[in-house]
């Protein structure tokens, strides 16, 4: 593997005015420019898209299944140049991309091919309500929206820009996808792999930019897929409302995770170091505090740390080099620092870490503190860095009042022996997902929806609804051939007429029991 990777193009499509710098967060190193496109040049790739779509959409859902298949294995031919790119612009380490970037997308693929069709295909419904439709075939379908914009973020610069665009692609829409200006090269990588296997011209393309990209191309598309932080999303959310499209919005997060005094503490303890460092705690559902039962919090205190103290840090040459990664960029760097001053200045304790790490590239030592409470930035802010913030509460009942006290609500995990009372505990958690004895692996569960509760989202990916939400619901009423001249109701207006449709509605709705 080599330690900086380019894709063979950091072309796009559209004409730019200027032009944004991709560095290697781990080394500082300049690995390439890419076109920042102005509104003028979005406008273009629309028009474009627009006019390719009819033709992907007539192509059919298995048409489209063959080519998101032959990416599947493309990602497999291709894994090395897949990673060397995704750890070249964020400064992950190897297994970081694997796992999650590599490994989502590959599953992705496959699960959309398989699944896209079945959740698309019309849906027969009856009607015992109303007498009226008697006889009618009634189907509900879904339509391509047309053009779908997704905007994503830098942390998981392919499965979560990329992997939103699957479902939207195996639905029969076009798409164009904004990605972080810190981490494009993973997007056109992924432009080129679908090129390769045979995508129409003009289906998916890539617009490189940065927030003014972003927002230009809210204006072009019949529906916007973001997945950023909570401040940018709500940014979007206006500019969807002025154009009038629905949004999907997949925010940040503050998870917490709560470890009860039955719980099995060596697998808690390993979570809860792996959940808050991967990715360098870059994960919208890592980790970002714990809550401990009295009774075993000194000892699964101590399991952590020991854990965290023993993590392996820097720019990753190989795969298996180093354990934790680069931070993306300075003002992230200086959001992790700020979040543990504050917590210091305020009587917390650093029982390993506490630090920007020395160059040349940007890294925050793995940093755990006690003595933590909710006045601090660290527990009600998200940090997303690696950091490790734990709590001891009296019992769980306060461990699920400080968890729900946030006004983020993505994720959460709950560990005890006692699988019965960790899903008690998680339903009365305020999160779009909960885990009981893990974390983060409901992202990997491709059936169940995915999104955030409070201010972490609006809207889910992943399931039925996961591919639904690029589509239009039409429903279609179908009178059959044989019908009636014409109905009971229609004119002319006669007395004798309404006088039985007032009976025929007290004979159909006035009977049962009322309180
Ligand atoms: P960000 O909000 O700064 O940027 C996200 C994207 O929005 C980028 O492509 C950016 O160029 C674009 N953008 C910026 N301003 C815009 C505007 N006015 N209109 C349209 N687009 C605009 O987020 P980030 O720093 O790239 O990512 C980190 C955040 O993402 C964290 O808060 C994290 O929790 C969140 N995140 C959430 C999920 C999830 O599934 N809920 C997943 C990953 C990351």
């Amino acid at each position: 593997m080599t330690s900086t990777a380019q894709p063979e193009t950091a072309e796009t499509n559209g004409a730019a005015t200027d032009s944004i710098a991709v560095d290697n967060p781990a080394t500082g190193e300049l690995i390439t420019t890419v076109p920042l496109l102005d509104a003028q040049a979005l406008a273009e790739l629309a028009a474009r898209a627009r006019e390719a779509q009819p033709q992907w959409e007539a192509i059919g859902p298995s048409g489209r299944a063959r080519i998101m298949r032959r990416a599947q294995k493309w990602m497999l031919d291709n894994a090395e140049r897949v990673l060397d790119t995704v750890v070249s612009e964020t400064g992950k380490t190897y297994e970081d991309a694997q796992v999650a970037d590599f490994g989502y997308t590959v599953s992705a693929l496959g699960f959309w091919a398989k699944e896209g069709p079945k959740y698309l295909v019309d849906e027969h419904v009856p009607s015992w309500n109303n007498p009226g439709t008697t006889g009618k075939k009634l189907i509900l379908r879904y339509a391509p929206v047309g053009l779908v914009g997704v905007i994503g973020p830098w942390n998981y610069p392919i499965t979560n820009a990329f992997g939103d665009c699957i479902p939207a692609l195996m639905a029969g829409n076009t798409v164009i996808l904004k990605p972080s200006e810190v981490t494009p090269l993973s997007s056109l990588l992924m432009a080129d792999m679908l090129r390769e296997c045979g995508i129409p011209e003009d289906v998916f393309t890539v617009a490189t930019g940065d927030g003014s990209t972003g927002a230009a191309l809210i204006g072009e598309v019949d529906c916007v897929m973001f997945t950023g932080s909570t401040k940018t999303g709500k940014a979007v959310m206006r500019a969807a409302a002025d154009a009038l499209v629905p949004c999907y919005l997949e925010l940040g997060g503050k998870d917490p995770m709560i470890v009860c005094s039955d719980a099995n503490l060596e697998r808690a303890a390993n979570a809860a170091a792996f959940y808050s460092m991967n990715n360098a705690g870059q994960v919208c559902i890592s980790v970002e505090r714990c809550y401990v039962e009295a009774a075993v919090y000194d000892e699964f205190v101590e399991k952590v740390t020991d854990n965290v103290r023993a993590l392996r840090q820097g720019a990753p040459t190989d795969v298996g080099t180093v354990d934790v990664g680069a931070v993306i960029f300075p003002p992230q760097l200086d959001i992790v620092d700020e979040h543990v001053r504050d917590a210091v200045d305020k009587g917390a304790k650093v029982l390993t870490g506490g630090h920007p790490a020395t160059g040349p590239g940007r890294f925050y030592e793995p940093t755990v503190l006690v003595d933590v409470d909710h006045s601090m930035k660290i527990m009600r802010e998200e940090t997303f860095g690696p950091t490790l913030p734990i709590m001891k509460v009296r019992d769980a009942d306060e461990a699920v009042r400080l968890a729900n006290d946030s006004p983020y609500g993505l994720g959460a995990s709950v560990f005890s022996k006692d699988s019965e009372r960790g899903e008690q505990i998680a339903r009365r958690l305020d999160v779009g997902a909960a885990n009981v004895n893990d974390a983060m692996i409901n992202y990997t569960v491709l059936e169940l929806p995915m999104g955030g509760a409070k201010t972490s989202g609006i809207g889910s990916r992943h399931g039925a609804g996961g591919i639904r939400k690029y589509c239009s619901q039409q429903a279609i009423v179908v009178t059959a051939r044989m019908a009636m001249k014409k109905e009971l109701f229609m004119y002319p207006y006669k007395s004798r007429t309404s006088r039985m449709l007032a009976g025929a509605f007290k004979l159909m709705y006035g009977r049962g029991k009322r309180d």
